[in-house]
Formats: C-alpha cells, structure tokens, sequence
C-alpha cells in the first residue's frame, strides 16, 4: 500500500495540511493524519505540503494535441494519455455533429479498450453533442449533419455501449420521446445549441434534462423579459451548468455572477478544447471544419469561436481569478459537481472508497502529478 504524507488536501468543507492518504491498488483506503497512518504503508511518498486533490474530470473535449475525436475516433487512446498533465484523470471524449457511424465508430473504439501498456486518464463514454441541435444555433457544427431527434437514432445509446452525456436542443420536435428514453437507460441529457425559450427548457428539465450545455454559448442571451434556457438553467437546482472559463466564451464579470449564484455545487467547468490543446498555433480540424488557432483562441473561418485551446487545469486558475475564490472552493467544479451529474460516487472525492484518482498540485493551481487509479501516470515523484 501506498501512503502519500505531508499533504495538503482540500475537501470541499476543508483544508487539511500535515494530511496522508492510503492508496490501496485502485482505490483510496483511509484518508487522516500523517502520524495515523504511517504504519500502515509498505510506500511512503512525501510531498512536502503540496496539495492533493481527487482527480479531475472533464465533460466536454473534443480533442488535443492535434486530434481530433471527430475526424479520428481511434485517436481517444492517445489524447487519454497525455491528458493527466493537465490534472485530468477522467474525461467524456465528446463527438460533434456527424453521421451517426461515426458515433458508432467511436463507441467501438472505447469497447476495444485501451491499447496494450495504456497509462491515461479515462474515458468514462462519450459525450454526443448532436446532431439534434437547433440549426439556429449550430456553432462550428456542420449543419448539413444535423437532423431530428428519433428514438430509432439512439436505439444504441446507452452508458453499457459508451454513450455516457448528450447534448441535444430540447425545443426540436421529437426531443422529448428521446430525452425520456435516454434517461431511462442512464444517459445523462443537457441542454444547449438551442433556441429554447424558458418554457421549454423548463418542459425538458421536467422530461429529464440535469445540465445545460456551456452556458451561454450556443444559446440566446439571457433577457429580464425573455431568461430562455440560460435563465432557466440557472434558476433550476436540478441543472448542473457547464462553463468554458477561458475568458473568450464568456465574459469574466459573467463567470464570476455564475459562481456566486451556483457555487461548485453546480457548476462544472469544461473545456470544450479542441485538437490544438497542447499544440503550437496553426490550422486544425474540428469536425468537419478547418479551425484557425492563435495562442488563446479557436475560430472559424468568419471568425465564430469553434472550441478553446483551454486546458483544465488552466480552467480552475481562471474560475478562482474571475470569481475571486480560492482553490479549495473551486475544487468540486472539476471534481466532485461532474462526477454527481454522471452519478459515479467514486469518482471526484478524496475520502476511503473512492477510486485513487489524484492530483498534486502548488497552491497556485500547477500540476504536479496525477495518479489515476492509483497509479502515477504524470510527474517524477519516487516513494520510499
Ligand atoms: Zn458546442
């Protein structure tokens, strides 16, 4: 069994220093002080007051380091792999609007499993952001690819064959049929690339619908006479919100007013990164479509955001400078808040049971290491 000591861990309601955690195989074993559990280790790993964190998982990628799961789903394996320098221990590889095989290509590259020796973060399904998305709002995706939602579209979509999250636009004709039979199966539905007015969107969160899809984007502005989904969402605490804290998404005053109306409980940061996520700038796909990437930013060709280069640990720093809230605070976002909404109770805390999923980090937010599963897949630390 592993020991990790002189830790500094963040729960959600506190911050422990001089803490350990025991690790297990894959699962954290007891969680207390260094001198309580010293004796137990047959490793022990000092880390000197950095802090430890459960791992964290991202809800929406679209790929990195010039892949893209879309155009390649094969290319889940060895984006997951590189992932856990950014903190990531877990994450919904997410394929845009597309033909429904490529849905289905993906969903057997995550039934084939890793690749022999794979050491990554994991792909926990897929998130499906379309095709049933309101063609008023397609964003970067390719409009000729969506289509209406039908219950024979997701006859195979459930978690047990890699569907884990879908986005669709709950006002389209026929969404409520697949909602409903989504949910029932355990898919998680969220909200976005929609016109929805309030109403509707209230309707869709009656039929199932627990999230809404990076919040403000892709939908109309949130209106004192006309909230639409942005203000139903927000005004629903069944609705956990999903946010692109990049800077460019969303305006920062805007992320701050987010934070302090939901606070970690539910919100969930995400990316939305695309392919040039840990590449120089450049031209990259996204889908269908060719994206031009400078330093901090994706675009179209007339200039509309297509994804983020945003990494998630750069996320959580941004979230604690546009909000003013301290690492700790902010911790569940990327942690505890998506594991609840995927309903994996093992996932996202740092307590004995869960799954030794964990990040070492400075007090200002850089990774240090990460461990998935109990093992390090990112950092040069050597236990005694
Ligand atoms: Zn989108």
């Amino acid at each position: 069994m592993l020991l990790i000591i002189r830790a500094t861990v963040l729960t959600p309601d506190q911050q422990q220093s001089d803490a350990a955690v025991l690790i297990d195989g894959e699962r954290i074993v007891a969680v207390g002080r260094t001198s309580e559990l010293l004796d137990q280790a047959d490793a022990v790993l000092d880390v000197n007051g950095l802090v430890l964190a459960p791992g964290w998982i991202d809800l929406q990628l679209n790929g990195a380091f010039g892949h893209d799961f879309t155009a390649d789903p094969a290319s889940i394996w060895s984006v997951a792999e590189q992932l856990p320098r950014y903190g990531v221990t877990a994450f919904l590889p997410t394929i845009i609007t597309s033909p429904l095989e490529t849905v289905a290509a993906a969903q057997a590259v995550l039934a084939a499993g890793p690749p022999p020796g794979f050491v990554g973060a994991q792909p926990l399904g897929l998130h499906l952001e379309g095709p049933f998305l309101s063609p008023h709002k397609p964003g970067a995706h390719p409009p000729q690819h969506l289509r209406a939602p039908t219950l024979a579209a997701v006859a195979d979509w459930s978690p047990d064959s890699g569907v884990r999250l879908v986005t669709l636009a709950p006002e389209l004709a026929g969404a409520d049929a697949v909602i409903a039979a989504l949910v029932e199966r355990g898919v998680v539905v969220s909200a976005g690339h929609s016109l929805a007015t309030a109403e509707q969107a209230q309707a869709g969160f009656g039929t199932g619908i627990r999230a809404a899809t990076h919040l403000f984007n892709a939908m109309p502005a949130l209106l004192h006479r006309d909230p639409g989904l942005a203000g139903a969402a927000l005004a629903d605490e069944r609705i956990c919100v999903g946010l692109i804290p990049d800077g460019l998404h969303v305006d920062r005053l805007l992320v701050r007013l987010v934070w302090r109306l939901l606070g970690a409980e539910r919100l969930a940061l995400v990316t939305d990164a695309m392919a040039a996520l840990g590449m120089p700038p450049g031209t990259y796909q996204l889908g269908d479509s060719t994206v031009t990437v400078d330093a901090s930013s994706a675009r179209l060709a007339d200039g509309r955001l297509a994804g983020s280069v945003l990494s998630l640990d750069a996320a959580l720093r941004n979230l604690c400078r546009f909000a003013g809230c301290s690492l700790a605070q902010a911790m569940p976002t990327v942690s505890a808040t998506p594991a609840r909404l995927l309903g994996l109770s093992d996932y996202g805390r740092l307590r004995p049971g869960a799954r030794a999923d964990l990040v070492l980090l400075t007090e200002m937010g850089q990774v240090v290491a990460t461990w998935v599963g109990g093992r390090i897949v990112h950092g040069e630390l050597a236990a005694d």
